[in-house]
């Protein structure tokens, strides 16, 4: 079985960021999870890359299906986690990394509780406002959305394996790589 690696944090935390660097270099068999989400879709994203985007209704019929390891409503919006999108991959012992919110990673630690899970996190609490507004993503109430979220994440940090501070990107893509590459020699 490939390792199953779960990434959670606040929003603007850098999570995509700091995943999308490790899977570059890390050089071993790793899928990265492509989730479904009913949020709109954002300039320079892809379907079916970034997210399936798919229409409130079909995400309702997916869960009906029992498709989802996993699913949450976050900041008012769908977001799961494929079944097909983990276990098949896993099977072949291709390691998979999941970007989901506190909600997604208790609901899929339930039915893989062999994952490995990272927290993400700056070190000061305005770093997130700062981040997103420089992202330039959100609308105004979708930001304060995601900040209000931030302290529910936060209140759960402590109970993840392992905790990644980023602020400098650099040191915290190294911390990252330092966790993983382990657990694809276990
Ligand atoms: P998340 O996926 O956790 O919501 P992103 O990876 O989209 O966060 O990062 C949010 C924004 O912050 C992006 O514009 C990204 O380029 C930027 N960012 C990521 N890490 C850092 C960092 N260490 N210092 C400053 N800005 C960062
Ligand atoms: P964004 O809209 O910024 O892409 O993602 C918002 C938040 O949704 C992320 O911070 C992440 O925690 C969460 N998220 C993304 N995909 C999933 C998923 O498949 N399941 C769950 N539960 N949360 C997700």
């Amino acid at each position: 079985m490939g390792p199953l690696i779960v990434v959670s944090g606040p929003s603007g935390s850098g999570k995509s960021t700091l995943i999308d660097r490790l899977l570059v270099g890390l050089r071993k068999p790793v899928h990265l999870a492509v989730s479904a989400t009913t949020r709109p879709i954002r300039p320079g994203e892809k379907d079916g890359k970034h997210y399936h985007f798919w229409t409130k209704e079909a995400f309702e019929k997916e869960i009906q299906a029992g498709g989802f390891l996993e699913w949450a409503d976050v900041f008012g919006n769908y977001y799961g986690t494929l079944r097909r999108e983990v276990m098949p991959h896993r099977e072949r012992g291709t390691g998979v990394v999941l970007e989901v919110d506190v909600q997604g990673w208790a609901q899929v630690r339930q039915e893989c509780p062999d994952l490995v899970s990272i927290f993400v996190r700056a070190s000061s609490i305005e770093a997130y406002a700062k981040r997103l507004r420089d992202r330039g993503t959100e609308t105004e109430d979708s930001l304060q959305r995601r900040l209000a979220g931030a302290q529910r994440e936060l209140a759960r940090a402590a109970e993840y394996d392992f905790q990644v501070i980023n602020d400098d990107l650099d040191q915290a893509l190294e911390h990252m790589r330092a966790m993983v590459i382990p657990l694809f020699e276990r």
